[in-house]
């Protein structure tokens, strides 16, 4: 049977041939989220820093005496999947977050976790692995690493553990039936919506492929430009009400699109944030 969402439950088979599994965590909260609709209109995507699928899972649906954790789905390396709640439910996923003028994304969006370690040191040219890994035997070979810096300049890790093709293709297939489902607005990673506190899934994970996928029927739309007046303020919502994010924008610095609304553009440079569409002139 296909890949299908259900009662809020993903039931059938996946693009990687596993048949979704439940284990249902005692770690949420009732419904309904804090959308319009009640549902979830955003989906978060992260990585567990951890080494094995099976103690994710143990982690994420286990009462702890404080700390505890959940999310909605947990991805394993050869694309098997958990589902630990219902999507109508909220989980403890995201904690204190942040994105484009809206807060507290437990209550807005769905939690995926996928299998990996994450950030990596190098202790050799064919050995990556972190001091706690290191010390249970745990290290990776440089073909199972990702080089290359976080867009977040503040973080420092150069070397990630590299996410499993089949782990790719299957939180892509999710996406897609998330977004169908429930129409959700929003794709974005851990490291996005708390950028001070997380690095996952960092950029290992083709974030802003699954964004292209995903909004690709919004073809036709202007994709870059360049600022086209002296100063552009860059704001944290569609409209001259938000607050300021950053110092404007000077003259010919260069954009990419994300999104648009009402006259705004949502675009992308160091950072991220809402301009006056009028002051882009379209270079793509
Ligand atoms: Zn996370």
């Amino acid at each position: 049977m296909p890949l299908k969402i259900a009662d809020h439950w993903l039931t059938g088979t996946n693009s990687a041939g596993k048949t979704i599994k439940k284990d249902q965590t005692p770690n949420f909260y009732k419904p309904p989220f804090n959308t319009t609709t009640g549902l979830p209109d955003a989906t978060i995507i992260h990585y567990t820093a951890m080494t094995s699928f099976s103690a994710a899972v143990k982690v994420l649906t286990t009462k702890y005496e404080s700390g505890n954790a959940s999310a909605h789905l947990v991805i394993g390396k050869a694309g098997e999947v958990t589902q630990l709640a219902p999507f109508n439910y909220r989980t403890w996923h995201a904690g204190e977050s942040f994105y484009n003028g809206r807060k507290g994304y437990n209550s807005l969006s769905v939690g995926i976790e996928i299998d990996n370690a994450g950030w990596l040191k190098k202790f050799g040219d064919n050995d990556f692995s972190r001091k706690r890994l290191k010390s249970k035997g745990i290290s990776f070979k440089k073909n199972q690493v990702f080089h290359g810096r976080h867009e977040n300049p503040k973080v420092p890790y150069e070397y990630w553990e590299e996410y499993t093709d089949d782990q790719i293709e299957v939180v892509f297939e999710i996406c897609k039936l998330l977004r169908e489902t429930y129409g959700m607005i929003e794709f974005l990673g851990h490291d996005e919506i708390a950028p001070s506190r997380k690095q996952d899934p960092g950029p290992a994970f083709p974030m802003d492929e699954l964004r292209g996928e995903l909004l690709k029927d919004r073809s036709g739309e202007v994709q870059e430009g360049i600022v086209n007046t002296n100063l552009l303020n860059i704001r944290s919502g569609a409209g001259g009400q938000y607050e300021k994010v950053a110092q404007p924008l000077p003259q010919n610095a260069q954009v990419k699109v994300l999104e648009e609304t009402d006259g705004w553009y949502k675009v992308r440079t160091e950072i991220e944030g809402w301009v006056s569409k009028k002051y882009i002139t379209p270079t793509k």
